[in-house]
């Protein structure tokens, strides 16, 4: 079984969804989206830096995430492998990755990346809606919850993530080109990438990729 796994993809390519059903195969899902969000709610201090960047769709700052992955990662329940979600995101962000692994030995076993056209992203994203409760996503078209506006799981309210506006959005899939994409190459050099195809269904690709993972 590969562990230490890093889910790389555009925003909107499914990461999120994925790595929560991926939790089953006993990975951490490590997710600097959620922290940053989870950080926002509780108006602590990272929250009102990340938030300032996160609302107009730029990354947070290099320094401020890598020092949130490196507590996180240093602790006890990332033993039995970790599943890096939204992180890296950029070349500093993977180099500094790579050391760090190396200093608590838990090296990166394997890179997942997910493609997807540009169009459906910006469809995925634009409908997106989300649980404010425990996260869980919906769409207001392909995936609608039972009862509009209400988390099938939890009975939680869902709501519009305020950087899934167009304007952020553009922003983000920049940043994304710019910044992300020529990470697929840092770990296809490293021997560590494989592609997946997003357009799948999220049952298929699951099945796909909990297959790669036991292999
Ligand atoms: P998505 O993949 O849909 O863009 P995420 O939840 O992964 O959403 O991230 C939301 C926002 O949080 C990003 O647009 C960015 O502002 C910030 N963020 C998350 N991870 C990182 C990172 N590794 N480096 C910098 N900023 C990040
Ligand atoms: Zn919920």
């Amino acid at each position: 079984m590969k562990r230490n796994i890093i889910l790389m993809g555009p925003p909107g390519a499914g990461k999120g969804t994925l790595a929560k059903q991926l939790i089953s195969l006993g990975l951490v899902h490590i997710s600097t989206g959620d922290m940053f969000r989870e950080a926002i709610k509780a108006g602590t201090e990272l929250g009102l830096l990340a938030d300032s960047y996160i609302k107009h769709g730029n990354l947070v700052p290099d320094e401020v995430t890598i020092g949130i992955v490196k507590e996180r990662l240093a602790m006890p329940d990332c033993e039995n492998g970790f599943l890096l979600d939204g992180f890296p995101r950029t070349l500093p962000q993977a180099e500094a990755l790579e050391k760090l692994t190396k200093e608590i030995n838990r090296p990166i076993e394997a890179a997942i990346n997910l493609d997807c056209d540009e169009k459906e992203l910006v469809r995925r994203i634009s409908g997106r809606r989300v649980c404010k409760n425990c996260g869980a996503p919906y769409h207001i078209d392909s995936a609608k919850p039972k009862v509009e506006g209400v988390c099938d799981i939890c009975g939680g309210p869902l709501y519009q993530r305020n950087d899934d506006n167009e304007e952020a959005l553009k922003v983000r899939l920049a940043h994304y080109v710019n910044q992300t994409k020529p990470l697929i190459d840092f770990y296809q050099e490293r021997g560590l990438l494989t592609n997946f195809d997003s357009l799948k269904g999220s049952a298929v690709l699951f099945d796909e990729i909990a297959k790669f993972l036991k292999s």
